[in-house]
């Protein structure tokens, strides 16, 4: 495994798939490191991808007014894609492009060390969880696994589209936040 920077710098110069050619800027994550919570998304918009940060855009703002409701503070969480760079058109990364990328994520995670990984729409949910589960399924269930506590649900944007999604949402990341609070008095136990 790579360190932070080390890792930085070899996602700034991948080319390990196509989607290095059409970049403007990789998308490594954003956040704090040392964070208990791990956020991971699709990939890069038009934003993200101008700009070098996840989650800048109008999904990243509803996300952000969740959180806030929720009491979960950005001092709190670490955010990052499937993939850094972004597909063309905003298309849903391929199994290849995914596949190429995952050992950065994975790095990411082994470096974070978070207690909980969210799983932000179908993207994550099929490369973290399980490549035949159904978000629609199973959002809103704790999935513990490799000693950390996985909640998947709805990606931001899904509720830009469909506003019923939101109140789904927002009990997920209340159990995110209530199971955070109750891992974080125990952790010296
Ligand atoms: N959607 C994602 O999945 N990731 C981003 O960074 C922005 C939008």
């Amino acid at each position: 495994m790579l360190d932070w920077e080390e890792l930085l710098e070899t996602c700034k110069g991948c080319c390990k798939c196509d989607l290095g050619k059409t970049r403007t800027n990789m998308v490594f994550g954003r956040g704090n490191k040392d964070a208990d919570i791990l956020m991971i998304g699709e990939g890069p918009g038009e934003q993200e991808d101008l700009s070098g940060i996840p989650f800048v855009g109008a999904a990243g703002k509803l996300l952000e007014t969740l959180l806030k409701a929720q009491m979960i503070n950005e001092e709190q969480y670490y955010i990052a894609n499937i993939v850094k760079c972004r597909p063309p058109r905003n298309r849903v990364p391929t199994e290849q492009e995914a596949e190429r990328c995952l050992p950065y994520l994975r790095n990411q995670v082994y470096l974070i060390k978070p207690k909980i990984i969210v799983c932000l729409g179908g993207t994550a949910v099929k490369y973290v969880v399980d490549k035949n589960a159904r978000i629609t399924r199973i959002r809103g269930q704790w999935i513990e696994r490799k000693g950390y506590w996985i909640m998947p649900t709805f990606h931001p944007a899904a509720l830009l589209r469909d506003e019923s999604k939101k109140v789904l949402m927002w009990k997920d990341f209340k159990k995110v936040k209530q199971r955070m609070d109750y891992l974080c008095q125990n952790q010296n136990d």
